[in-house]
């Protein structure tokens, strides 16, 4: 308000900007919100034979990754539990979860 009044008039515009203060937007908070990647993507398909793809759905100890930081919608992350057991079996990925 005062700011308004100060480039109106042209007094004290440059003290003015001094005490601007860079405000960061909180970014709204949706995008925040994680999306289901099988969702959101269309190419990103989900494929029990797809290693790297699961991989991303693991920790670093072989464990599934729970929806609530994946994001995953419940149904893509039940498809996707049941693809990762599917690998494990199949030993397309490691069970122990090393990444080598
Ligand atoms: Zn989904």
């Amino acid at each position: 308000m005062d700011s308004r009044r100060d480039m109106m008039t042209g007094h004290d515009s440059e003290n003015e900007s001094d005490k601007v203060v860079r405000r960061f937007v909180g970014g709204g908070g949706h995008s925040r919100k994680k999306m289901c990647r099988f969702c959101s993507d269309a190419e990103f398909v989900l494929d029990y034979k797809d290693g790297k793809l699961l991989q991303l759905f693991l920790s670093e100890h072989g464990k599934i990754v729970p929806r609530r930081i994946s994001g995953n919608c419940a149904y893509h992350q039940r498809k996707l539990t049941i693809s990762i057991k599917r690998a494990r079996n199949l030993a397309l990925i490691n069970p122990i979860g090393l990444n080598l």
